[in-house]
């Protein structure tokens, strides 16, 4: 029924067998193949002044009901450091797959800033210079650098027996505020393309998998996350709307949300 399995186990990253690599593969392909039959038309996005993301009809649409606090909490005799790692990881690989199903749609014209909400994000390369660039120029900064840090050993190691490096906290927050950023322009500027391919559900669980998570262990400032509020409010709710609600009052746009553009 649905495209990508949503993948929510965590196996070890120690595991010589990855298991992310074999488990994403044939979905790509599945992907691939939605993509060609139901191709949504590839005009730019409008302006989004109602956000069609808050509106009942999708949110109440998930992949998995499981308990997503439940999920995210340290379980007992897994070390702390492991644990963000091995989460950090997956959910990398989880947000890079659901943004490719709609990659081809966010292009320079399309997105020519890395917007969401009224925020547009700027890139800082490594000498702290501030960038203006596209949006799939700023998520292909972010999986370049996110996939380089979770790969290398002496950062992210996978051998028994090796430390995590002192700065090991800060890099996982600094991922998971990048992650956020291209969740959030997911849903500001493609949520109507995830709908034609009927990925909003993973969509929806995967970000509220993901705030729950961020939550728990307090790694993005919650300033970062607040133009998103709306929606985390509805999606990490313990029980999903009743499906009967006629009309949801949060549909209704944010009154501080309109007329101020956030620059990070
Ligand atoms: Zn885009």
């Amino acid at each position: 029924m649905h495209a990508i399995d949503y993948v929510v186990t965590h196996t070890s990253r120690r595991s010589e067998d990855c298991a992310y690599g074999r488990a994403l593969k044939p979905v790509t392909q599945i992907i691939a193949l939605r993509k060609s039959k139901t191709k949504p038309n590839g005009k730019k996005p409008p302006a989004e002044e109602k956000k069609q993301y808050l509106e009942a009809e999708f949110t109440k649409v998930r992949v998995v009901d499981f308990d997503l606090k439940e999920l995210v909490m340290l379980p007992r005799e897994i070390d702390l450091n492991e644990w963000l790692a091995s989460n950090t990881t997956t959910f990398f690989n989880l947000i890079n797959l659901q943004y490719s199903t709609i990659s081809e749609f966010c292009t320079g014209d399309t997105c020519q800033a890395m917007t969401a909400c009224n925020t547009i994000y700027y890139w800082y390369d490594e000498r702290g210079k501030k960038t203006k660039c596209t949006a799939p120029q700023y998520v292909d900064f972010v999986m370049s650098l996110v996939q380089k840090l979770v790969t290398d050993d002496d950062i992210f190691p996978t051998k028994y027996g090796k430390e995590f490096p002192n700065a090991f906290e800060s890099l996982v927050k600094k991922i998971c505020r990048y992650l956020f950023h291209v969740l959030a322009h997911l849903f500001w500027a493609h949520f109507k393309e995830t709908v034609a391919l009927d990925l909003q559900g993973h969509l929806n669980t995967l970000y509220a998998h993901f705030i729950v998570f961020i939550r728990e262990f307090n790694l993005v400032d919650p300033k970062e996350t607040c133009i998103m509020d709306d929606l985390s409010e509805i999606l990490c709710a313990p029980a999903p709307p009743a499906p009967a609600a006629p009309s949801s009052p949060t549909s209704a746009p944010s009154p501080s949300s309109h007329n101020h553009v956030t620059e990070r």
